[in-house]
C-alpha cells in the first residue's frame, strides 16, 4: 500500500465482498480511476449485479430480466466471482475465506453486503425455510419465486404497507390478482406520509386492486398444498395462494461483526467510508455513517464515488456528505414523491400548507421553515413535483404564491400551467437523483455532441438507477435540440 488509504492499481489487491449495487459500481469507478487495478469482486448471490430497484418492475411485469441488468456488471477487466460468499475476514493476515474454502489476500478490503429482508416470527412459519407459497422481496431469486407462485394464483397477501409492500401489492395486482395489504400500523407508509397522505394512498390502491387492512398485525401462518390462511391478531382468518413479506431491511453486519469490526445497526464508518479498521471501508446499505443506516441507492452509489475517489489517491479531500433522501414509489398509476419531516406533526414555526382531493387521488402537503421546505408530499398528478424536489434539494427560496407548488397553478391562470419547463430550470437543479445527475451536467454533455438518450446516459448515467427521471431527461434533451434548431421564420426574416 503507498499509504494506509490509497491503493497502487498495479500492486495493490482490492477484495470487495459483495457484487450488488455499490459492489458493482465501486469495482467500475475503481477501474475507471486505476485502469490496471487488481479487483476482485465476490457475489453470493448466482448472478451477476443486477438494478435491485428494477425488481419491482419485473413483478409488475413492465420489464423482463434483461431490463434489470447493470451496465457496469458487464466488468472492466475486473475479476469477478458469483455465487462465491465470504465466511470470514482474517484482519491480522488480511486474507477472506470463501465458502468453497478459499483463502483470497487483501491489500484493502470493501464490505458491500447489503441488507436482508426481514421475516416476522409468525407461528407455523419456519424463517430459514420458507414454504414456496411465502416469499420476501429482495433479490432476483425471490422475485422468480413470486412470479412462479403467481402464476395461476387468483390472490396474494403482502405483510407490511411500506414502500416496497406497495410496490409488490402494485405488481401483483397488474397481473390480475386480488391483493391484500396487512399493516401494522394505523397508515400506508408512516415512515414518508402524514395520515391524511396514506388514507388518499389507500383509496388509489383500492381502485386499482389493492385491498388494505390497517393497525393489524399477523400472528400466524398456515401452508396447504393448495393455499395458505394468515390468521390476524383480531382474529380473522385471511386465504390466499401466497404471502409476500415485506417488513424490512436489516443491514447485513455479520461478516463486520465476526471480524470484530465496529457494528451498530450498520458497520460503522466515518466520512471517508473506513471502518474501524483503515484496511477495511464499508458502503452501500451495510454501512452507518453518522448514525444512519439509509436503505437507497442514491448514498450507496455517491458512497462507492468517494470511496474510489479516496483510494485512487486522486482527491485526498474526498469526503462523504449526505444528502437528505427522496422517496419516490414507483407503481403504475402511483405518483407519489415523499421528501424531508413531512410525515411529522405540526409545529411552532413551521408554516404547513394542504390540499386534498381524495376522489381524484391527489394530495400535496409542504412544510416550510423560514421560505425554505423542510418536507414535502406530493400524491397524484400535480406537475410541481419537480420544481418542489428541486426546491427541496437545493434549500432555495419557495415562491411567494405557495399554490404553485401545492396546485401546480400559476397565481394568474384559471388552468392547470405547468410550473416546470427545462428552461427555468436552473443547471445546479438535480435531474436524476439516484446518480446525482444535474441539469448543468445534461446540457454540457449535449454541448459536447450527445444527441441521443442513450448516448446522454452513457455520458452521465442519468435515468440508470430508479428510472423515473427518464421523462425529465428525454424533456432537456427535447429543450436543447429546439434551441439549436434553427426557426425557419426567423431564418428566412434574416435572409430577407
Ligand atoms: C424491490 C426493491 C425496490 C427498491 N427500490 C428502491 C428505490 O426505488 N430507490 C432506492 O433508492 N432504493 C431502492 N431499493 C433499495 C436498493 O436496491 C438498495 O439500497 C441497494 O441495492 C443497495 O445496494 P448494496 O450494494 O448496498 O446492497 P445489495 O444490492 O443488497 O447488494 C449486496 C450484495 O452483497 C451480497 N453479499 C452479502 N453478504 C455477502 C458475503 N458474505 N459474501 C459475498 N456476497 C455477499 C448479497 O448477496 C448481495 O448480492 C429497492 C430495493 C428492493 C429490494
Amino acid at each position: 500500500m503507498t499509504t494506509e488509504e490509497t491503493v497502487d492499481g498495479s500492486r495493490n489487491r482490492v477484495v470487495i465482498v459483495g457484487h450488488g449495487m455499490a459492489g458493482a459500481r465501486l469495482a467500475a469507478e475503481l477501474s475507471a480511476r486505476l485502469g490496471d487495478a487488481k479487483i476482485t469482486v465476490l457475489g453470493a448471490e448466482l448472478h451477476r449485479a443486477y438494478n435491485r430497484i428494477m425488481l419491482s418492475s419485473l413483478l409488475a411485469g413492465k420489464v423482463d430480466e434483461s431490463g434489470v441488468e447493470l451496465a457496469e456488471a458487464a466488468g472492466h477487466g475486473i475479476d469477478v466471482r458469483p455465487g462465491v460468499e465470504v465466511t470470514a475476514v482474517d484482519r491480522a493476515g488480511r486474507t477472506v475465506t470463501t465458502g468453497q474454502g478459499d483463502l483470497i489476500g487483501y491489500d484493502h478490503l470493501v464490505l458491500a453486503t447489503g441488507g436482508r429482508a426481514l421475516v416476522p416470527p409468525l407461528a407455523g412459519l419456519d424463517r430459514e425455510r420458507l414454504p414456496d407459497r411465502v416469499a420476501v422481496f429482495r433479490t432476483l431469486d425471490d422475485c422468480r419465486r413470486i412470479l412462479a407462485a403467481a402464476a395461476g394464483a387468483r390472490r396474494a397477501l403482502v405483510l407490511g404497507g411500506g414502500l416496497l409492500g406497495l410496490e409488490a401489492a402494485r405488481g401483483l395486482a397488474a397481473r390480475g390478482l386480488d391483493v391484500h395489504v396487512v399493516h401494522p400500523v394505523g397508515h400506508l407508509m408512516e415512515r414518508q406520509l402524514d395520515p391524511a397522505a396514506g388514507a388518499v394512498l389507500a383509496r388509489t390502491l383500492a381502485a386499482l386492486g389493492v385491498t388494505t387492512h390497517l393497525e393489524v398485525a399477523a400472528s400466524a401462518v398456515h401452508t396447504r398444498p393448495d393455499g395458505l390462511t394468515l390468521t390476524l391478531t383480531d382474529g380473522r382468518l385471511l386465504d390466499a395462494d401466497l404471502l409476500v413479506l415485506s417488513c424490512g431491511v436489516r443491514p447485513d453486519v455479520e461478516l463486520a461483526r465476526a471480524a470484530g469490526l465496529t457494528v451498530d445497526r450498520g458497520v460503522v464508518v466515518d466520512d471517508r467510508l473506513r471502518t474501524s479498521d483503515p484496511h477495511i471501508s464499508a458502503i452501500g446499505d451495510c454501512a452507518q455513517h453518522a448514525g444512519v443506516v439509509t436503505g437507497l441507492v442514491a448514498p450507496a452509489w455517491e458512497q462507492a464515488r468517494v470511496l474510489a475517489q479516496v483510494l485512487a489517491g486522486q482527491d485526498p479531500r474526498a469526503r462523504y456528505r449526505p444528502q437528505p433522501p427522496v422517496t419516490r414509489l414507483k407503481a403504475a398509476g402511483i405518483d407519489l414523491a415523499a421528501m424531508g419531516d413531512a410525515a411529522a406533526g405540526p409545529a411552532p414555526d413551521v408554516e404547513e400548507l394542504s390540499f386534498s382531493d381524495p376522489v381524484r387521488g391527489t394530495y400535496a402537503r409542504l412544510r416550510i421553515v423560514g421560505e425554505r421546505l423542510t418536507g414535502a408530499i406530493m400524491l397524484g398528478d400535480n406537475p410541481a413535483v419537480g420544481t418542489v424536489i428541486q426546491l427541496f434539494d437545493r434549500g432555495t427560496p419557495v415562491p411567494v404564491d405557495r399554490r404553485t407548488l401545492l396546485l401546480g397553478r400559476s397565481r394568474d391562470s384559471a388552468s392547470a400551467t405547468p410550473v416546470e419547463s427545462p428552461a427555468l430550470m436552473p443547471d445546479a437543479a438535480t435531474v436524476c437523483q439516484c446518480n446525482t445527475v444535474r441539469k448543468g451536467a445534461l446540457v454540457r454533455c449535449w454541448r459536447a455532441g450527445a444527441r441521443s438518450l442513450d448516448d446522454v446516459v452513457a455520458a452521465t448515467r442519468a435515468t440508470t438507477g430508479c428510472g423515473s427521471c427518464r421523462d425529465a431527461v428525454e424533456g432537456i434533451l427535447g429543450w436543447l435540440s429546439s434551441i439549436d434548431t434553427p426557426d425557419p421564420v426567423v431564418e428566412a426574416e434574416v435572409a430577407a
